[in-house]
């Protein structure tokens, strides 16, 4: 669909919200398989929706590797039950950035930078439960009424318009105008967190990891480098449609405190499911070359205690490239944890070999280049380490 094709589409979803009659904003919630009655202002938002939907399904944003999909459709579907999981189409979107959000269609986007952030199943069921949750409250046609009735009509119209002319915007998910302006009220969001607190507790899943990830979520924040970056993380990120208040936190913390029996944090599964993802998704975070916030995820991960080879090897890179002072140093102590470590990529080995020579330690280089060599026998700058390894061999003869 072309950007105008799409322009006018929203135009006319956009009319058809605002004509629609002044009406209640106290609505029940969507029952399963429940679909709107025509020229309604709710199926107005669908078809707009189902636009975005089809520019989504389309983009070069969406990851295709199917057992990634089934994974998280199945842990989606074990949250919000065998009922609704028909209704439900979940996208892995690949964004650096912790979100999620589920339009009022059904169409639920996960992104990759919250599958890199999540520590386990459990913590990826309780934002699946907090988006259903708005889903199901129909949360969006509430607030798109609540605005109705406050605001006029050409107001509303530029509203919309103003979203539609960025179609990367819409399929990027801020899915309804009122959510994308103003996010949803604080009364919206407690109820999200405490319906969704319960479907994924009753769904099995530990309630102490609803918490958690918030308040992770607010730690790395607060290690990001730069003013600037953590003005991105609040825009991009799940925090502009979803504040994360103190009070968000403690009311989780409190309900978690309630539940007597422990549940099921499902962490090894979790990190099976993403792990051959790791790092394509820790190199996505280190674009944007914020080195607090970026140490601060893999230390996080490493706590997990899995896939440390490829957690050393990154937080040695991220060392490498910040070039700070003892920064070569640290990366060095890094990479050579790494390779104790069977999951250690080579090239681990080929920056021993770098940073070793550079230490005046032609031996330990001359090793650890050949040790590369050995693992990576395909590598594309194989001529050239295999003249370092020559040069290294007549400086030692
Ligand atoms: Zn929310």
């Amino acid at each position: 669909m072309s950007k105008k094709t799409f322009l006018k589409t929203v135009i006319v979803s956009v009319a058809v919200l605002i004509l629609a009659a002044c009406e209640t904003t106290n609505v029940d919630p969507i029952a399963a398989s429940e679909r709107p009655e025509e020229t309604t202002d709710e199926a107005g938002l669908w078809l707009q929706m189902d636009e975005t939907e089809k520019l989504l399904k389309s983009s070069a944003l969406v990851e295709n590797d199917d057992a990634l999909n089934a994974y998280v459709q199945t842990v989606a579907c074990r949250v919000v039950g065998p009922d609704y999981c028909p209704d439900l189409r979940v996208y892995v979107v690949k964004q650096p950035f912790f979100n999620a959000n589920m339009a009022p269609n059904g169409q639920m986007q996960i992104w990759t930078g919250l599958l890199l952030r999540a520590e386990n199943e459990a913590q990826l069921a309780f934002v699946i439960g907090h988006e259903f949750a708005h889903y199901r409250q129909r949360h969006s046609l509430q607030q798109w009424r609540e605005i109705k009735n406050l605001a006029n009509a050409s107001l509303l119209f530029s509203m919309g318009t103003a979203v539609a002319g960025v179609p990367e915007a819409a399929v990027l998910g801020d899915f309804s105008i009122a959510a994308r302006l103003y996010g949803f009220g604080r009364d919206k969001e407690r109820e999200a967190d405490e319906l969704g607190f319960e479907f994924a507790t009753q769904a099995g899943y530990a309630g102490e990891e609803a918490a958690a990830i918030w308040k992770y979520l607010v730690s790395e924040v607060e290690n990001s480098d730069l003013e600037r970056n953590r003005r991105t993380i609040a825009r991009a990120s799940i925090f502009s449609t979803h504040p994360v208040t103190s009070e968000r936190i403690e009311n989780l913390e409190a309900l978690a405190s309630e539940e007597a029996e422990t549940g099921d944090t499902a962490t090894s599964t979790y990190i099976e499911a993403t792990g051959p993802f790791l790092a394509t998704w820790l190199d996505a975070d280190l674009v944007q070359s914020d080195f607090g916030k970026h140490i601060f995820l893999i230390n996080h991960l490493l706590e997990r205690g899995a896939r440390q080879g490829v957690l050393y090897f990154r937080r040695g890179e991220a060392y490498r490239l910040r070039r700070e002072d003892g920064d070569e140093a640290r990366a060095l102590e890094d990479y050579i944890k790494a390779s104790t470590f069977a999951d250690a990529p080579a090239a681990t080995w080929r920056e021993i070999g770098e940073l070793q020579r550079r230490s005046d330690n032609p031996a330990q280089a001359l090793e650890a280049y050949r040790t590369y060599l050995e693992k990576a026998p395909e590598a594309s700058d194989k001529l050239l380490i295999e003249s370092y390894v020559e040069a290294l061999q007549e400086e030692q003869t």
